[in-house]
């Protein structure tokens, strides 16, 4: 696609710029970004403020393609998955969660993932491009348009779909700054998390930006004889590079980091691991996140037993460090990122 035609990835200034160059006003730009991402118009059919020529002469030069949902599933506690198809057929997962405050999603930065995790779905598909701005702000739009008839909209983004989202750098953060624009989704910052397995000059670059959202580091493991064995990516960046980043992005921008950490059975759920997490961790301003694993098929791992959960959590707060156990969603339907797009592929393949 060229990238000059790649109109929902533009910020606000780049449209009223845009519009300027093909003759029209530029205000013009600020109401088509409006119309995109606050309105979420499907065409510019639909955009009834536009003079008809407006309209036919921006179908003609700058088409733009709307993601589709090809399935939605829903879970009891309100769940709901989405596989979604992008222009050129390939496809994406979107998660959105229910909370009390309102609604999250999660959005996915590539098609499939090249990071290699020994526990993850959606690294068994390998990566085959990186999503654009404009497509990761269309997850956002998609999963709007779903909780609508709620009259809900979006007010949390995290970065934890398909994909390592530092890997996707550029695209990310642009995707991020366009989608904090008061004029379209207006998500303040803070209401950003971005994950990354580790990878640490691109944290370093992230600190650097001083955007105030979540940085939430993969870890799954406390020491790096595991975490190798568990995450490839810890051979390039060991454990030691890896917290000394976290300590750099909290000096720079004043946010705690999030640690995830994935209980597998017999695999990093000891008390001797939860002592060797907190001494890790020891001085450092962060959160504990304590997934309870959800199985894939693939793969190996077994879920943790609750009282072991329980009891890493404790041991981890006794000693000082924030760790909560994240509830468990979605159950009903294939929650861990990346099943449902596998399926559906097995399901297409000959
Ligand atoms: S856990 Fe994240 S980084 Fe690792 S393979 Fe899966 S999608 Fe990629």
């Amino acid at each position: 696609m060229d990238k000059s035609e790649d109109i929902l990835s533009l910020n606000r200034d780049e449209m009223g710029a845009w519009m300027q160059r093909q003759g029209w006003p530029r205000y013009r730009g600020n109401q088509l970004f409006g119309a995109l991402w606050r309105q979420r118009a499907a065409t510019y059919e639909q955009i009834s403020s536009w003079p008809k020529e407006l309209r036919q002469t921006m179908s003609e030069r700058a088409p733009f393609y709307r993601l589709q949902a090809v399935t939605v599933q829903k879970d009891r506690d309100g769940t709901r998955k989405i596989l979604a198809r992008l222009w050129d057929g390939q496809q994406v997962e979107i998660v959105v969660l229910p909370h009390n405050y309102g609604y999250s999603v999660c959005v996915s930065s590539q098609v499939g993932c090249n990071m290699g995790c020994k526990f993850c779905a959606s690294g068994i598909l390998k990566r085959t491009r990186n999503l654009t701005a404009g497509e990761m702000l269309d997850q956002v739009r998609l999963a709007n348009d779903l909780i609508s008839p709620e009259d809900r909209i979006i007010s949390r983004v995290d970065l934890m779909g398909i994909g390592e989202p530092l890997d996707n750098y550029d695209n990310v953060i642009r995707f991020i700054k366009v989608a904090h624009d008061s004029q379209g989704f207006n998500l303040g910052y803070r209401h950003f998390t971005v994950s990354t397995s580790g990878l640490v000059p691109d944290i370093y670059r992230l600190a650097r930006e001083h955007l105030p959202i979540t940085l939430a580091v993969s870890l799954h493991a406390p020491n790096d004889a595991l975490r190798s064995r568990l995450m490839p990516v810890n051979k390039a960046y060991p454990i030691d590079r890896l917290i000394a980043a976290s300590k750099f992005y909290f000096e720079e921008t004043g946010r705690r980091v999030s640690f995830e950490y994935a209980l597998l059975a017999g695999i990093n759920d000891s008390g001797e691991m939860a002592h060797q997490l907190a001494d890790l961790l020891q001085g450092l301003s962060c959160h504990v996140n304590l997934i309870p694993w959800n199985p894939v098929p693939e793969h190996p791992f077994q879920p943790s037993q609750k009282k072991l959960v329980e009891e890493f959590q404790r041991i981890v707060q006794n000693r000082g460090i924030s760790c909560t156990i994240r509830k468990e969603m979605g159950q009903d339907i294939e929650a861990a990122c990346g099943q449902l797009r596998r399926r559906e592929e097995e399901l297409l393949s000959p």
